[in-house]
């Protein structure tokens, strides 16, 4: 298979497709290593999740390095390394603290004589499927506490974003004990992976969302779906408008737009919508691409080059419609890679498709209402549920707006918080997920699959307690 490079529009990468039978052999080769990892226990598991994070840092150079090609950013790459290593640090700490706290003394039951005792076993094969948006972070985040809870772990990352697995697989050697591997390859892989585990996480579009819930309905495994947003941010008339604007500009455009969590709809009260909107398009102005030089600037092209032109259709769908645009609007082709300048609209209405579609890009679409009222109801009438977010002049009153928001995660006084905290325990609504939080504990716990061993210590019954004719 081959990749494109995000910065030049070629296919300047191939690698090895994974084939079914490639996949069923290192399936079986984890299955084979999981007891011995599992028999570890939690500090001799966290022992080695530290002394991977010490290759990974080691090797930081190299794997920023390839990543920084998968996405044409080196800022955001080096970013995702350290954060690989304080994952793997979080869990090695917290792990054993939670497998400490397990109660596994014998509890009485509710029926007369019985006990009841836990004991907890990992899921033995987990498996993850990974988007290209942050390659390096989104094919480990489940694996990590996956990990932690005594499974092995087979990943498949992106194909639109591969070459990092090849430094990742050098670090890897360096711990052989350790049971994670990654198969290479796009939705047929994905697809084999899901026959070959025993416990699937998918991070990705809400489309694909579902076939992957569909074909792990048919093995009868856990699915657990982290998928798309169109996140609302709510601005009250209260707010400092050009505070607003900054926080508002930041948490939309971020690695491009290209992030579930991004701010893809803006709702500001209007006695403050003219200084936030001057203030937005001012601000959105002055951020650069990072073309010609790739040092410096804030926005890189797009990774993934059909993303541009779905993100500039949603853009001329609003102008035709009535929208004005106050900063940006047309993606532009620079040395073969795709830019777009942060894109601010102005006058959009609910039914435009910039409004109802994941944009995935740095657009900003603002509604100026009268109404806090019907703000709110805009702001939770999408399909979506994954995040959320709430500016105003005090802490109190954004938290009050924010208990009618129906999303996951909602952040007060800022904007996509749940990119920068990983102990928010929060569960997607409607079509951005399924299933426990992959933050917080839950993250670790869902691995987990609890027996009750159930002690009789009175008498067992005889049949005769069923025979008919006694009541
Ligand atoms: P995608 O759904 O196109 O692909 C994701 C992964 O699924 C890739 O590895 C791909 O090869 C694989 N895949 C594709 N078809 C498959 C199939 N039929 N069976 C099994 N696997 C298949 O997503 P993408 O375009 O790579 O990523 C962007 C999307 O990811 C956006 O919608 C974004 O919101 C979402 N996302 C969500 C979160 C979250 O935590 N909720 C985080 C990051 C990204």
């Amino acid at each position: 298979m081959k990749a494109r490079n995000p910065r030049t529009g070629e296919e300047d990468y191939e690698f090895a497709e994974s084939s079914r039978e490639d996949i069923a052999a290192e399936a079986a080769r984890l299955r084979a290593a999981q007891p011995a990892w599992e028999a570890l226990g939690p500090d001799g598991r966290a022992a080695v999740l530290s002394k991977f994070a010490d290759a990974v840092e080691a090797a930081a150079p190299q794997i920023a390095a390839a990543l920084t090609i998968d996405t044409g950013r080196s800022a955001v790459a080096w970013i995702e390394v350290d954060g690989l290593a304080r994952n793997l640090r979080k869990w090695a700490a917290r792990g054993p603290e939670l497998f400490a706290g397990l109660d596994c003394h014998p509890q009485p039951s509710l029926t007369p004589g019985v006990e009841i005792v836990a004991d907890y076993a990992a899921y033995p094969l987990f498996g993850a499927i990974a988007p290209w948006n942050f390659p390096v972070i989104l094919s480990h985040i489940d694996a990590v506490p996956a990990l932690m809870a005594g499974s092995a772990a087979l990943v498949k990352p992106s194909e639109v974003t591969p070459r990092f697995a090849e430094p990742m697989r050098e670090v890897l050697a360096q711990v052989p004990e350790l049971p994670l591997s990654y198969v290479m390859g796009g939705p047929e892989v994905g697809q084999a992976l899901i026959e070959e585990v025993d416990y699937i996480c998918f991070t990705g579009s809400t489309g694909t969302g579902r076939k992957v819930a569909e074909a792990a309905a048919r093995q009868l495994i856990p699915a657990n779906l982290e998928l798309g947003g169109k996140d609302p941010m709510i601005i009250t008339a209260s707010a400092d408008p050009e505070w607003a604007a900054g926080v508002a500009l930041r948490s939309s455009i971020v690695a491009t737009g290209q992030a579930c969590q991004s701010i893809e709809r803006v709702y500001v009260a209007r006695e403050i919508a003219e200084p936030f909107l001057a203030a937005l398009a001012e601000a959105a102005r002055a951020v650069e691409i990072t073309y010609p030089d790739p040092s410096s600037g804030h926005l890189g092209p797009f990774i993934f080059p059909a993303q541009a032109g779905k993100v500039q259709a949603q853009i001329d769908d609003a102008t035709a419609k009535g929208a004005r645009v106050l900063a940006g609007g047309t993606v532009e082709t620079l040395g073969g890679g795709k830019y777009l300048r942060p894109t601010v609209l102005a006058d959009v209405a609910p039914e435009m498709t910039v409004m109802r579609e994941e944009t995935f890009g740095p657009v900003i679409p603002v509604t100026v209402f009268d109404d806090l009222d019907v703000a709110i109801s805009q702001a939770n009438d999408t399909e979506y549920g994954l995040s959320a977010a709430v500016l105003a002049g005090s802490l109190e009153e954004a938290a009050e707006v924010g208990s009618r928001l129906e999303a996951g995660a909602i952040s007060l006084q800022d904007g996509a918080l749940t990119s920068m905290v990983g102990d928010a325990t929060n569960h997607s609504r409607k079509a951005s997920g399924l299933g426990p939080s992959r933050m917080g504990d839950e993250g670790m716990m869902r691995f987990l699959r609890r027996r009750a061993l159930i002690r009789q210590t009175g008498d067992a019954m005889t049949i005769a307690a069923y025979a008919e004719g006694q009541s």
